[in-house]
């Protein structure tokens, strides 16, 4: 039995994308930008696609930009709002994926002021941490929402709100990859948010489809040149295929959301309560967190030593993040978590196939490396 609880990482892609796949693969082909009548119905595909993806998100105040992946997103909009201002100063967190934190060392080296907000005692942070550090140079801040390597949730919409309410032509960019269709869905329309990323292979599409919702007021520069495509900020003859496997893929977890959410917390706890007594287990969920993604550190055991031992046995977790192998997390690091502690840590994450059985395999299997490794 293979069990694969890295589903932060990427997912198990579902049969509804390959069922879309299949039938775009099979019955449609050519090039949306083409003007003839095939043409014509792949960018129906497409507006069709971005439509379904922006009700659910109720965000048809936005344009929605679909792009390879979360990492070019990120890009798009951090170098993108960055390059359509004179101004230099970005307010940030000290525990962003890397996808953002290396953008932000790039532009610090091109002497930007980037402010970095760690957690508060409890784990959590709060708008003030933020708003205190607005100045007149600042132009954006970007704040995820979900951490990936901990789950913690990040307030965004409180955070944006404070921000707007001292100086509205601040952008709020978000990084919400590991919530995107697993926690209740934000009102993108109703809330202070001017641009905000999401991945689809977080959530059972094949990698290689990901998109940014961007508010329509909201003047971002391009950061690739090409045929127009996509207002200009993402070109390229777009991969409809993908496009609207992306859209018939929300539109099957959206149904389903209270269901996955349920189910995710049902396993939280059938792990927490057989661990939270085991004397070398220290669970790393800091602050406010989800149900899916769960960080611990074993006592003596190093992650790599703890992953190959899993992995040997068919169970596949992840040594801190997936993204920064070898390096100590900068998000544990945050926390003020100790190096030793760190350098034991792994992260279990779950999907709506994770099941009871799967976690009691598990703990089988952890208890046996603490006696023997
Ligand atoms: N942002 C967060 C929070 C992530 O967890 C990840 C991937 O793990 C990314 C961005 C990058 O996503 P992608 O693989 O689509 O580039």
């Amino acid at each position: 039995m293979k069990i694969y609880l890295d589903n932060a990482a990427s997912t198990k892609v579902c049969k509804v994308a390959i069922n879309s796949l299949m039938e775009s693969f099979s019955n449609n082909y050519g090039n949306p930008s083409s003007l003839h009548r095939n043409g014509i119905i792949l960018e129906k595909i497409i507006n069709q696609s971005q439509k379904n993806i922006s009700n659910y998100l109720v965000a048809n105040e936005y344009n929605l930009i679909f792009t390879s992946s979360a990492t070019e997103s990120n890009n798009i909009a951090i170098l993108g709002a960055a390059y359509a201002t004179r101004k230099r100063s970005i307010i940030t967190t000290s525990i962003e994926h890397a996808s953002i934190q290396n953008i932000l060392n790039f532009l610090k080296s091109s002497g930007y002021n980037i402010i970095c907000i760690s957690p508060n005692k409890d784990g959590n942070f709060s708008p003030d941490q933020f708003t205190k550090h607005i100045t007149e140079d600042t132009f954006l801040v970007s704040v995820m929402h979900v951490n990936n390597e901990t789950g913690t949730i990040l307030p965004i919409e409180q955070i944006s709100k404070a921000i707007k309410s001292i100086d509205n032509k601040i952008i709020f960019h978000t990084d919400a990859v590991q919530s995107f269709c697993k926690l209740q869905n934000i009102n993108l329309n109703q809330s202070c948010i001017d641009m905000y990323t999401f991945s689809g292979h977080k959530i059972y599409t094949p990698k290689g489809i990901a998109g940014l919702f961007i508010k329509k007021n909201i003047r971002i520069n391009p950061i690739i040149f090409g045929g127009g495509q996509q207002y200009n900020l993402r070109p390229g003859t777009e991969h409809f295929e993908l496009i609207k496997c992306l859209s018939d893929t929300v539109r099957y977890l959206q149904n389903s959301l209270s269901d996955r959410y349920a189910h995710f917390q049902t396993l939280y706890e059938f792990l927490i309560k057989q661990i939270q007594f085991i004397p070398e287990i220290k669970i790393n969920n800091l602050g406010n967190t989800v149900p899916y993604i769960v960080n611990l550190s074993i006592q003596g055991i190093k992650s790599e030593i703890m992953l190959n031992f899993l992995s040997s046995h068919n169970i596949y977790i992840s040594a801190s993040s997936a993204c920064s192998k070898k390096k100590l997390s900068h998000v544990l690091s945050s926390y003020n978590i100790n190096d030793n502690t760190i350098d034991c840590s792994i992260r279990i994450s779950f999907s709506h196939n994770t099941q009871i059985k799967h976690i009691e395999k598990l703990i089988i299997k952890l208890n046996e490396a603490i006696k023997i490794l």
